[in-house]
């Protein structure tokens, strides 16, 4: 428990309780939570590719990384592969907010697929800065999780032998260049704000001549919600962040939590909370990821009201208004 959130404005589960009534509990409420505009736009181009060009409409991997989304855009009639030569000839495909390498529209071209690019904009700014690094002749140091559809995806904006990905701090002092070797940065857009903050600091200190975009690459999306969880996670006993075990920002949700010294679990579905969690839990902090419904935010607050008398109360920290444009081919 914690100063921004005093004892008396909390309803813990040993306070005292009129005989017979429920033990209270205090939900705080993350916002921003839950879907950003980069998800919002990947899920209606499936939706428009649907309706435009009738079922089925294939998708390059999970269009977000949700288990609920994917089921639901299947029920009406995606079809989800993780390659291209698993797309017929004749069938549109659609690629997934992660963003692809390069290789993979031209691939499509070749063999003549209509394809639809749901890379999520912020992520095709970060492909562009790439290939303007690239122009300069600069070795890019990518930072990132490996093995992430999205790193693969900005990996593969250049050819190979131009860009080293790097994850931690120990990555960094391991690096093979020289002070005076030509290199910039990028950043995968999901991360953790404080840890990358860290590592470019670490580059800066190795090689002081390094370029790098004005602020780091992490979208206002993951920021805005890492700093929503360092609100809520002190005044909580415990912080359910809802996401897929996939998801990057998720998991960077349950970090920032468990850094501020709280128990935080990460949690799919409503089902999957086990009651023994709340033994001793008079507040609970509530997040969802950037690919998570907020449906699955109500089934969440829904299921906590089963068995406590809840009170609902919103930490926000900031008002979202983004919004991309969908691609030109399903707005005509
Ligand atoms: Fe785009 Fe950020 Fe959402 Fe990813 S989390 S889709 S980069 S807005």
């Amino acid at each position: 428990m914690n100063a921004a959130f005093p004892p008396e404005q909390l309803s813990p589960e040993n306070a005292p309780a009129k005989p017979g009534a429920r033990p209270g509990l205090t939900i705080l409420i993350a916002a921003p939570r839950g879907f950003c505009a980069g998800v919002d736009r990947a899920i209606e181009i499936v939706e428009r590719a649907l309706e435009k060009y009738g079922a089925p409409v294939y998708v390059r991997h999970e269009i977000v990384h949700n288990r609920y989304v994917v089921d639901g855009l299947r029920e009406k009639g995606a079809i989800f592969v993780e390659e291209l030569d698993e797309v017929p000839n004749d069938a549109p495909v659609v690629f997934s907010a992660h963003g692809v390498p390069k290789s993979v529209p031209a691939e499509a071209d070749r063999r003549k697929l209509l394809y639809v690019d749901a890379t999520c904009p912020l992520v095709s700014k970060v492909h562009r800065q790439a290939e303007r690094q690239l122009e300069k002749d600069r070795h890019i140091i990518f930072i990132g999780h490996e093995g992430h559809p999205e790193v693969i995806g900005t990996m593969g904006q250049v050819p190979e032998g131009k860009i080293t990905l790097v994850e931690t701090v120990d990555d960094v002092a391991k690096l093979p260049f020289t002070r005076d070797d030509k290199l910039s940065f990028l950043t995968q857009t999901t991360l953790s704000v404080d840890d990358t903050r860290d590592v470019i600091a670490a580059l800066q200190a190795r090689y002081p001549d390094i370029a790098g975009p004005k602020a780091e690459d992490i979208c206002y999306a993951t920021s805005n919600r890492q700093a929503a969880v360092k609100e809520l996670a002190p005044g909580s006993d415990l912080v359910l962040v809802i996401g897929a075990p996939n998801s990057s920002n998720s998991l960077r949700l349950v970090e920032v939590a468990e850094r501020c010294g709280t128990t935080a679990k990460l949690i799919q579905r409503a089902s999957e909370i086990d009651p023994a969690w709340l033994d001793g839990v008079g507040t609970v902090g509530l997040t969802a990821g950037a690919s998570a419904p907020e449906t699955l935010v109500r089934e969440v607050v829904d299921k906590l009201a089963e068995w406590r008398e809840i009170d609902e109360r919103p930490i926000l920290v900031t008002e979202e208004k983004m919004t991309f444009k969908l691609p030109r081919q399903l707005v005509d």
